[in-house]
């Protein structure tokens, strides 16, 4: 309990530090905690300690362990940032504020269905596969810009652009890619760095950083 305190201080202390570095503005940047794989006795310490941004990457996981808590703590926002089957729109809708991991058209479709039917209008995210892998969610640079002027034409506010390095590789060159196609279409928001890289995503513009193993104790 203390301890997850004491570990969401430190990591507000080190993104205050990469902030002020990089000359940002202080409240520019949201910590999501990533609480995939974590039970409410874990991720419950980081509510009273008053974090308020959590992300999960499967919805079905994050129904079975959100619904009671956001009925108590109707503050809290939800970010879905996992791969996201468009079978699953409605439910995501239904629970997540933010949505990282738009990545097609078909799903914003489903997703743009999902939103009238449940009067709820996530924002999202456009999701790139910065370093073109095979196995990784995301579109490719060369489909980004239909992307963002369809996500432009729906209800959805659009959050801004996200992706996730590939993991053998330095991942500033990856950061300063994604920040560079945000500014190329004029996009604002910028969702990238973990736990292993957070004040290197800050320091090349990172809006949002998505920080899980280094918010809870080591299993
Ligand atoms: C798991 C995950 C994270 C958090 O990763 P850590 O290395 O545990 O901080 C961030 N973003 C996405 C998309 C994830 O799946």
């Amino acid at each position: 309990m203390v301890d997850a305190a004491h570990r969401l201080s430190a990591i507000r202390a080190r993104i205050a530090k990469a902030g002020s570095v990089a000359r940002r503005r202080a409240g520019e940047i949201t910590l999501v905690a990533v609480a995939k794989g974590r039970t409410m006795d874990e991720i419950a310490p980081l509510i009273e300690a008053g974090q308020r941004d959590f992300g999960e990457s499967r919805v079905q996981e994050a129904l079975d362990k959100w619904p009671p808590v956001l009925a108590r703590h109707p503050d809290l926002r939800l970010h879905g940032i996992g791969r996201l089957q468009s079978n699953k729109a409605v439910e995501a809708v239904r629970l997540f504020d933010v949505i990282h991991a738009l990545d097609r058209r078909s799903l914003l479709d489903a997703l743009i269905a999902a939103s009238a039917r449940e009067g709820r209008t996530p924002s999202v995210y456009v999701q790139v596969n910065i370093g073109d892998e095979p196995q990784k969610g995301g579109c490719t640079i060369a489909d980004l810009e239909g992307l963002i002027a369809d996500v432009r034409a729906t209800e959805l506010p659009l959050a801004g652009l996200m992706a996730i390095p590939p993991a053998d590789a330095q991942p500033g060159p990856y950061f300063a890619l994604l920040a560079k196609l945000a500014r190329r279409h004029d996009v604002s928001g910028l969702s990238m760095g973990m736990s292993d890289d957070f004040e290197t995503a800050i320091q090349l513009g990172a809006t949002c950083v998505r920080v899980g193993s280094a918010l809870f104790e080591e299993r």
